[in-house]
This record gives structure tokens, C-alpha cells and sequence, in this order.
């Protein structure tokens, strides 16, 4: 991937409203603690009008005697006469809908939250299973950090949009309807001043999400690149201090961090210039109110327009719910802001959930619960997606293996030995020919049960953070301890696990106990015995131990291939001595195929490499040292 560029763009959701895709295919299983947040939280805004009402009223009735003490929804007939009844009556309403309010907040508070947590959950879950089904070929330009900035912080963004901006939003809504509503009706008059500044705000927002949702998009893409950039530094730190190039490294840490400064600069600027612009127009319709109104009580109507007159009482009234109702307006902004930046997350996320496998079963995949291993290359054909395009590097081999043989797979580096492996187990697609298994084309077989038939040992074994027991377990369901320890007699690993603090209980993998290559190729090779599988690759799967534990495991290895067809890539031509066949690969081609000693009679490519391998000649010939560099 180029330095600064987004790998995941070609994969981001080119629809709008991805937040609200997502929330209706996540929210579904949440529908009722969605709803009962929704209602509350109306109802908690709702609550959010008596107060003032029932202070005007107070004011002009019990304190200046400017009207009736009679209040909206009870019968005049229940309310008490006398003033300090009355003032008692005001208290305990007023309490009653602080505590309502109080009560109704934490309910919406509780449901959101819920509901923002299983949803981020959820997603989060679906998304690492749509990246897992993702070929091969897809991982082969994304950088780790990348895809966990997606998995991580782009989830993690929703969700934060889901608990607090989105919950503020209704609270707008019902705000602005709720009390813009109430003051239009008690003096539409007055009520207009405030209630000017929504179309005002609706602009000013519309232009700022435009100006700033490209910025987003920046500022996601610089964060999953600078995540790249730190996973991949952490992770080679032994060749960073071997070759002692911690300033280069912290040189191109800071060109990262860079990128992400100015992304995030470039979009803050905006930001901040957008949130006072917000509040100067919300206080201008405050001021206004204000301006208005009080002139209205002292002098009368400012102007023809305003009719009638302005209690104290109601002005108070006005004024508060012109503050409670600017007061999240100038919030919008700050929403708006984390509305576009979780939608650019969500682009991403979507992007990903989204994107169909590129290898993926379809209803007339053939199940097969095993596989005989007859296996048969015809005229394969492969390319990698390079820098420039596609370049093929396999060109037309063609080989067939029989049920039970063992080939070996040799050949000078970058020969295409372990792609043509890679293609067999289906994590990348021919591009044209056929792979047959058993007569069936492989991209006719589902992709489960292939994979399910088929070891492989690789030449630098991953071990997952666990018990030895639970990697050389990995996969194959219901073994027993018995016939774990077997498989690692077999596989030549039980003695050093023994000698492990805590045997087959240890932690090995990241965090746990460093196991050398060998010992995690044995452990991988334990796995492959335990899995029985029908068709078994290695991959230089002696390279790491020495020649006394390469007995061992050659031993077993024998025992292992004897019955199943086996491909083995070896670089020491000793391990393919016995096979049946071996292939000499040479640029993507098949260039020499036989027993060993057929090879030998033929005095080519192989004939060279064994004989230097057996020290019978010093070094390779220039010539095979040039087709190897590819001159
Ligand atoms: P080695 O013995 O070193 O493991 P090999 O014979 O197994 O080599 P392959 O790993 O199959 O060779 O590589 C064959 C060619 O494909 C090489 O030119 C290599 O650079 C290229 N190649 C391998 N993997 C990729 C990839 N993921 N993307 C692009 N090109 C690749």
C-alpha cells in the first residue's frame, strides 16, 4: 500500500444513511428497550415544561394577582382556595415533576445505553465474521491496524453516537416541538421570535456537514494507517534494534501521526468555527425574546404586529423555555459533528459487513464428508493483484496425484511452490484451469468441507494464546487428553511440553510461554496427526529443528503420510528423497517431474540442487543462480 493511501476504500460503503442501515438490521432484536427509551425519553422532556408553566402561574396568580390561580388539566373545582394551600400545592407539583423527570431520565439513560451496547456488539461480532470470510487475496494489501481500527474504534464510534448524540437528538425534537408548540400557543406572537432560528440553524448545519464529512472520512482513514504503522513497528521491533533503526522508525511513526494531525486539524478547524456560529444565532433569538417581551410588560407592544398583553408571569415562562430550548440547540452542532464522524465509521463498518466473499459456497456446492485425495492440476493459471495490475505467477501446470502418493514439491525461492498449495486449500481463486479433487472441480466443493480434508503444516507455525493442549486440540472437536498426548509423542513434542512449567496446561502464544520453531512445528505437526485429515501439505515442516528431532519427526511423518496423499515443499531434498513423485517448479512452471532417481538421470535443475546439497559440489552453477534471482 502506498504510504498515506486508505487500502480500505475500495471497500467503503458508497451508500448514505449507513448508521441508519445498520440500526435497523441491529436494532430489530432491541426493538422494546429501543421503544420504552423513546417514549421516556419524550416523557422526560415532556416533564421539562410543567415546571415553568406552573412557576408563571404561580408569579402572576399568588404573587402579583394578575389572573386566576387555575392550572391546565385539573378541574378548578379540586384546586384550593386560599394562597398558602395553594403555595403548598405549587411546591408538591413542582417536586412531583423534578422527581418524574429525574425518574424518566435514568429510564431513557438505562435503555439507550442497553441498546447501544448489544448494538455495538452485535456489529462488532458480524463484522470480524464477514472479515474472517474475506479470500485471502483481500488481506494481502490491508494492514492489520487498519482492519482493527475498523473492528475497534469505527465500532466504538457508533456506539458512542448511539448512546449520547443520538439520545440528544430526540430530546431536541421533542424539545423543539414540545415547547416551541406550547409558546406558539400560549402567544404565537412572541412565540415566533424563537422558533426563527430553527431555519437559521437548518442552513448553517447543512453546510457544515457537507464541509465536514470529507474531512471525517480523512480522519478515519489516517487513524486505521497510523494503527498500521504502530502494529507493524511493535511487532518488528527485534529487526527495529537489530539494525538499529529506531530514529527511522520514530521518523515514520511521526509521518503517520502527522497525516493524522493534519486530517484532524483540518477538520477541528472547521468545527470550532461552526459551534460559536450556532450559539451567537441560538443567543440571538434569546436576546431577542428577552428584548420583546420585557418591552411588551413594561410599555405595552413594541410594534402593531404584537396584540394584546404580557404578564411577568408568562415572560418568565417564555424566557425559560426559550433558554431550555436553545440551550441543546447549540448542542446540534456538537451532533451534527458526531453524526457525520459515525457515519463515516459506519461507511467503513457497512463496507465490510457488507461485501460479499469472494469465496463462498453457493446451494449446488457439493458436500462431501471426506475425501479419497485424488488430486489433479490441469493448465492452472494464476495471478496476484500487484501494484501494477495483476501478474501471473503460475502458468499452466498441470500434475496429478494419485490416492495415497506423496509428492514433493521443490524449487528455487518465489518458484510458486506454496502458492500452488495455497490454491489447492482455495484461499485464492484459478484464474483459469481446473484443481479437481476426487473428479470434482474444487470451486464445486463446498469450501468447508475442502478445507475440513485437508492439514496443513506451515513453515512458521501461529500459535493462538492458550494451553498447548488447546492448540494441538485446535479444530478437532471432542479428543480426549489421551489422544492429544499421543499425537504429541507422535509428532515428536512430548518430552519438551513435559519439561514445560506446567506440561500440556502451559500458555504458549503471545503473553505465554516462547516456544522456539521447532517446538511450534511440532506442535503443529501434533495438530495435523489429531486431525486425521485426508489430504495433508507440509511446508517445510522440518525447516526449524535440528537433524537429530528431524529423525524423530521424519519417523512420524512417515507414519502420518503413509495413507493419505501428501504434497510436501521441501528446500532440503532429503525430506522428498522417498516420495513418489517429485515436482521441480521453477518461475510458475513444472520444469522436471520423476522419482529421485529419475531426477538424478536427468542432470538437471534437481540433479544440481542435490548435489550441492550433499556437498558434491561447492555451490550452484551461475546459471541456476541467475534463473533463480529470475535474471
Ligand atoms: P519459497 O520457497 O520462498 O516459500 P515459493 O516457491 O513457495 O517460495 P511463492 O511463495 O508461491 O513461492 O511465490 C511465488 C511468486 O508469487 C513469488 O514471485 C512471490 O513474490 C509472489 N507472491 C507470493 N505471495 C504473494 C502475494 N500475496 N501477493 C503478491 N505476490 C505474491
Amino acid at each position: 500500500m502506498s504510504e498515506g493511501g486508505d487500502t480500505l476504500a475500495d471497500i467503503r460503503a458508497e451508500d448514505e444513511y449507513a448508521i441508519w442501515k445498520m440500526a435497523r438490521r441491529y436494532g430489530r432484536e432491541k426493538w422494546l428497550v429501543f421503544t420504552i427509551g423513546g417514549i421516556a425519553t419524550v416523557l422526560s422532556r415532556a416533564m421539562e415544561l410543567v415546571p415553568a408553566y406552573i412557576l408563571a402561574v404561580a408569579i402572576d396568580s399568588l404573587f402579583f394577582d394578575e389572573r386566576a390561580f387555575n392550572l391546565v388539566g385539573i378541574p378548578q373545582a379540586w384546586l384550593p382556595t386560599d394562597v398558602e394551600t395553594q403555595l403548598v400545592l405549587v411546591l408538591t407539583l413542582l417536586s412531583a415533576a423534578y422527581f418524574l423527570e429525574s425518574f424518566l431520565s435514568w429510564v431513557n439513560d438505562w435503555c439507550w445505553n442497553n441498546f447501544a451496547q448489544h448494538f455495538q456488539h452485535s456489529v462488532r461480532v458480524d463484522t470480524y465474521d464477514a472479515m474472517q470470510h474475506r479470500g485471502k487475496a483481500f488481506f494481502d494489501d490491508k494492514q492489520t491496524g487498519e482492519i482493527m481500527s475498523v473492528l475497534n474504534s469505527d465500532v466504538n464510534q457508533l456506539e458512542n453516537f448511539l448512546t449520547s448524540s443520538f439520545n440528544d437528538m430526540i430530546r431536541i425534537i421533542v424539545r423543539v416541538c414540545g415547547m416551541g408548540g406550547v409558546m406558539l400557543i400560549i402567544n404565537w406572537r412572541l412565540g415566533i421570535i424563537p422558533t426563527i432560528v430553527i431555519p437559521a440553524l437548518a442552513v448553517a448545519s447543512y453546510l457544515f456537514v457537507k464541509l465536514i464529512h470529507p474531512k471525517y472520512q480523512e480522519v478515519r482513514s489516517s487513524v486505521g494507517a497510523l494503527n498500521s504503522r504502530l502494529e507493524n513497528n511493535i511487532a518488528g521491533l527485534t529487526v527495529i534494534k537489530a539494525y538499529n533503526r529506531e530514529v527511522y522508525e520514530t521518523g515514520r511513526v511521526r509521518d503517520s501521526s502527522e497525516r493524522y494531525f493534519d486530517a484532524n486539524w483540518d477538520a477541528i478547524r472547521t468545527r470550532i468555527l461552526f459551534f460559536p456560529a450556532i450559539r451567537l444565532i441560538t443567543k440571538a433569538g434569546y436576546v431577542a425574546t428577552f428584548l420583546i417581551g420585557g418591552w411588551w410588560v413594561i410599555s405595552g407592544p413594541p410594534h402593531p404586529f404584537f396584540q394584546g398583553t404580557m404578564t411577568a408571569g408568562t415572560l418568565v415562562m417564555f424566557l425559560s423555555y426559550t433558554d431550555r430550548f436553545m440551550y441543546p440547540m447549540r448542542n446540534f452542532g456538537q451532533i451534527l459533528n458526531d453524526y457525520t464522524y459515525a457515519e463515516a465509521a459506519g461507511e467503513r463498518i457497512l463496507g465490510l459487513l457488507d461485501s460479499e466473499p469472494q469465496i463462498a459456497p453457493d446451494e449446488d456446492s457439493i458436500r462431501l464428508e471426506h475425501l479419497r485425495g485424488e488430486v489433479e492440476y490441469d493448465d492452472v493459471r494464476f495471478s496476484y493483484e500487484g501494484e501494477e495490475g495483476r501478474e501471473e505467477v503460475i502458468h499452466g501446470v498441470s500434475f496429478r496425484a494419485d490416492v495415497g502418493d506423496y509428492v514433493g514439491l521443490v524449487g528455487p525461492t518465489g518458484a510458486g511452490k506454496s502458492t500452488l498449495m495455497e490454491l489447492l486449500m482455495r484461499m485464492y481463486e484459478v484464474d483459469s484451469g481446473e484443481i479437481r479433487v476426487d473428479g470434482h472441480d474444487i470451486r464445486d466443493i463446498h469450501p468447508r468441507d475442502l478445507r475440513d480434508s485437508i492439514s496443513y503444516v506451515a513453515q512458521d507455525p501461529y500459535l493462538f494464546y492458550g494451553t498447548v493442549k488447546a492448540n494441538i486440540a485446535y479444530g478437532a472437536d471432542d479428543v480426549d487428553d489421551t489422544e492429544i498426548r499421543r499425537a504429541a509423542e507422535r509428532a515428536g513434542a512430548h518430552e519438551f511440553i513435559c519439561d514445560l512449567p506446567e506440561g500440556y496446561e502451559t500458555m504458549v502464544g503471545e503473553r505465554g510461554v516462547k516456544l522456539s520453531g521447532g517446538q511450534r512445528q511440532r506442535v503443529s505437526i501434533a495438530r495435523a496427526i489429531l486431525e486425521d485429515p485426508d489430504i495433508l501439505i507440509l511446508d517445510e515442516a522440518t525447516s526449524h529443528v535440528d537433524n537429530e528431532t528431524e529423525a524423530v519427526i521424519q519417523q512420524s511423518l512417515e507414519e502420518l503420510v503413509a495413507n493419505r496423499t501428501t504434497f510436501a515443499i521441501a528446500h532440503r531434498l532429503s525430506t522428498v528423497r522417498n516420495a513418489d513423485t517429485i515436482l521441480v517448479l521453477e518461475e510458475g512452471k513444472v520444469v522436471e517431474r520423476g522419482t529421485h532417481d529419475e531426477l538424478l538421470g536427468e542432470n538437471g535443475l534437481y540433479a544440481t540442487l542435490w548435489s550441492v546439497q550433499v556437498g558434491e559440489v561447492e555451490d550452484l552453477p551461475a546459471e541456476f543462480v541467475e534463473r533463480s534471482r529470475g535474471g
